[in-house]
């Protein structure tokens, strides 16, 4: 299967400057083995949507709204994505941390992306107090199996997930490949146990958590981890050039 190399440009960049680097990676990314995504803020959205629109770069949303159509002031649904985007990111830990997003309002989240025709990159991971308590397993497979339970079992496959350990968000703290490839294992082996296993052997599982251009490699390496979820690095075009044509 084909690797998938997600960029999250967070609350970062202006129209003109999501517009200057969707141009850089277009020009500077040349006949990459992985699939490509950026994922700009909603503002410079439709812009770098149509800047890339013949390139093989996708596009995708950080954020979708549970609900198709509503009178919730500032939120943005499935419909409106629909044409702009491919992707969307849900349940990313910086949305349960700042916006109280539960692991229902994920689920519903996962849900509107698929109605919508939209694959949803599901973000599941432990914090740092319960990797100290030795939680790790059980709260990325309670995620799992809370998040999921709006899909029914057809809808499955048309998902990927990201093990981000929150406590390797943007701390330039980053999972050692061995912690990885078990947590990558927990899961994979969750989705085989819960679904039938020619269902969920296409879903992607990426990695993302102070991924650059030099460890992105050990990552990619790890059997079975089928891309990666870049932040502060998918900045900088040079670097995230670099990863995509790993
Ligand atoms: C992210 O935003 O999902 C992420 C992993 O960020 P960073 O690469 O900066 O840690």
């Amino acid at each position: 299967m084909k690797n998938l190399i997600v960029g999250n440009w967070k609350m970062n960049l202006t129209i003109g400057q999501s517009l200057l680097l969707s141009e850089r990676l277009k020009n500077n990314l040349k006949n990459p083995t992985s699939d490509i995504v950026v994922c700009p803020n909603y503002v410079s959205l439709a812009a770098v949507s149509i800047d890339l629109k013949d390139s093989i770069i996708k596009v995708g949303a950080q954020n979708i709204n549970a609900n198709d159509e509503r009178a919730y002031t500032g939120e943005v649904s499935g419909p409106m994505l629909k044409g702009i985007a491919k992707y969307v990111i849900v349940g990313h830990s910086e949305r349960r941390i700042h916006f109280g997003e539960t692991n229902k309002t994920v689920a519903l989240k996962v849900a509107a992306a698929v109605r919508n025709k939209l694959t949803p990159i599901l973000c599941v991971g432990e914090n740092l107090h319960q990797r100290n308590e030795g939680l790790a397993g059980r709260t990325v497979t309670d995620q799992l199996e809370e998040n999921l339970s709006e899909l029914t079992h057809k809808e499955i496959s048309k998902i990927v997930i990201a093990y981000e350990p929150v406590w390797a968000i943007g701390t330039g703290e980053n999972a050692e490949p061995f912690e990885v490839e078990k947590m990558i294992k927990t899961i994979r082996r969750f989705l085989i146990n819960k679904y039938k296993a020619k269902i969920v052997v296409s879903i992607k599982l990426l990695y993302g958590g102070s991924v650059n251009s030099d460890n992105a490699n050990a990552y990619l390496s790890i059997d079975n981890c089928n891309g990666l979820l870049v932040g502060g690095a998918s900045l900088n075009y040079r670097q995230f050039t670099k990863i995509c044509q790993l």
